[in-house]
């Protein structure tokens, strides 16, 4: 796109989202544009409508964020439209999504902002999305979705479900990979999650699920899932080990579940036959929260090129925490703070490639802390955080 369509998109959507309640009032309008015209569209999302509007605004603001750093815009839209795949969306809904956001825009900014030259720059930044997405959907080999039968849902912590599936046909994947997940007790609810194990010839998909207080669907799935439910999988998405340099050492930094896709490449190291110098700092709030230690000590007793770093927040487990939990004898004594400081405070990480794993606001202060001690940005690498 040429630099008058970005500066145009991205200063009429400032213009809006500066004005009061202008976010909001965006994100609002555009459904209600959007299912007034096409009614049939409704029934693609989910019944309650709050989650989805936040990740409208999200999705919208990064994309025009970025729009002046195309190869980074045009590679998350071009896995968006393999995501989509999931939705069976056709042509004409992208037709009726574009036209809804150019209404929306123009009803928000009024007569004196919504310039024809502003339209046509929309207009323009629309049908570059649109192409993005759906070649890179129409490019995509696989189904759309696979279907997953649990065969195994394990509760290893009372907020924490170790879940297997065997999946109907075979999905290529990449350890470090995510996909998008929808269990049949919350249809039309799409969440992320990441596979903790590489894949296998028999089928068979690991995923690690932690219980959000509220959350529609993680509670779902750490407290209800069973054996023989039949889970909808979509394409995988990601690329967190890909960014690894031949001959660079490995930082991994996990809080929690962030060790799944981790633990996935870790796993398959040794398969490569090329393994990196590896340090991994398995983090939580508890000791407890540390429930896959006992493999990583494995790998690493086993694999001279990993050591794996156990910190937690606090020194013991809850007063409320009644279960037995002990780190593994011999192994590197677990240290006590927030795992970005931690980190940070070990070693100099310069020249490392470093993945981040966790909860938004771990990743960012993680970031934070370890570019506070020198490390480039560039070398830190992290999925979508929402
Ligand atoms: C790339 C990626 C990979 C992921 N992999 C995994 C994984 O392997 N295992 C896993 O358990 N989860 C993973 N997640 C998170 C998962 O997709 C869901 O967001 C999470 O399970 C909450 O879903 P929910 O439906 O229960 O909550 P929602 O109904 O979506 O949210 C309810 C409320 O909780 C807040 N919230 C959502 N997530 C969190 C959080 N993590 N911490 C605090 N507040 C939160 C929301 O902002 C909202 O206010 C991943 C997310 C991404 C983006």
């Amino acid at each position: 796109m040429d630099p008058q369509t970005t500066s145009l998109v991205k200063t009429s959507f400032t213009s809006i989202g500066a004005s009061p309640g202008g976010e909001n009032a965006f994100a609002r309008s555009f459904y209600a544009v959007l299912f007034a015209a096409h009614p049939e569209i409704r029934h693609y999302f989910p019944a309650a409508m709050d989650m989805q509007r936040d990740r409208l605004m999200r999705a919208v603001g990064y994309v025009i964020d970025r729009l002046d750093t195309p190869a980074t815009v045009l590679s998350l839209l071009a896995q968006l439209g393999c995501d989509h795949r999931k939705y069976d969306v056709t042509e004409e809904h992208y037709g009726a999504v574009g036209e809804a956001l150019v209404t929306t825009l123009a009803g928000l900014a009024g007569p004196e902002l919504w310039t024809d030259e502003t339209e046509q720059a929309w207009r323009n930044a629309i049908a570059l999305i649109v192409t993005t997405m759906t070649e890179a959907a129409d490019a995509e080999p696989g189904p759309p979705t696979w279907v997953g039968a649990v065969i195994d849902h394990r509760r290893v912590l009372d907020d924490l479900a170790i879940v297997r599936l065997e999946l109907d046909q075979p999905m290529p994947y990449a350890p470090g990979q995510y996909v998008s997940v929808q269990v049949p007790s919350r249809p039309r609810m799409w969440r992320y999650l990441s596979f903790a194990t590489p894949p296998t010839s028999d089928r068979i998909v690991e995923f690690h699920v932690r219980r959000v207080s509220g959350g529609w669907v993680s509670p779902a799935i750490t407290g209800e899932a069973h054996v023989g439910d039949t889970w909808l999988i979509a394409s995988p998405l990601g690329a967190l080990g890909a960014r690894q340099r031949p001959g660079r050492s490995r930082l991994m930094i996990a809080e929690g579940t962030g060790i799944a896709p981790l633990r996935a490449q870790l796993i398959d190291t040794p398969r490569l036959g090329d393994n990196p110098r590896t340090h991994l700092f398995f983090g939580g709030t508890y000791p407890h929260d540390l429930y896959d230690l006992d493999l990583l000590w494995a790998m690493s007793r086993t694999g001279p090129w990993l050591t794996v770093v156990p910190a937690t927040e606090n020194s013991d487990n809850p007063w409320w925490f009644s279960g037995t939990f002990q780190i593994p004898d011999a192994m590197h004594d677990r240290l006590v703070g927030q795992i970005g400081g931690v980190v940070a405070e070990y070693a100099d990480w310069t020249d490392h490639d470093i993945q981040v794993v966790g909860s938004p606001s771990m990743v960012h202060t993680t970031k934070y802390r370890l570019m506070a001690a020198g490390v480039e940005s560039d070398d830190i690498h992290h999925d979508p955080l929402y």
